[in-house]
């Protein structure tokens, strides 16, 4: 996965933590990678509509 590793030498963290952070990370900034409603903007942050953590990254 490109994401896994582009994170882990970006943030210099473990594999199991990358795939973690991956796994919650919305596809579209600012929008759920669950459910795809819009976010409040931050940059971690719960959905209000399907409480699905979200780090909502710009990349
Ligand atoms: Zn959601």
């Amino acid at each position: 996965m490109y994401a896994v590793r582009e994170i882990k030498n970006s943030y210099n963290i473990s594999h199991r933590d990358a795939k973690f952070i991956v796994s919650h990370l919305n596809k579209q900034y600012d929008t759920c990678h669950r459910c795809e409603k819009p976010l409040n903007g931050h940059e971690y942050t719960i959905c209000v509509a399907c409480n699905s953590l979200n780090f909502n990254w710009n990349v």
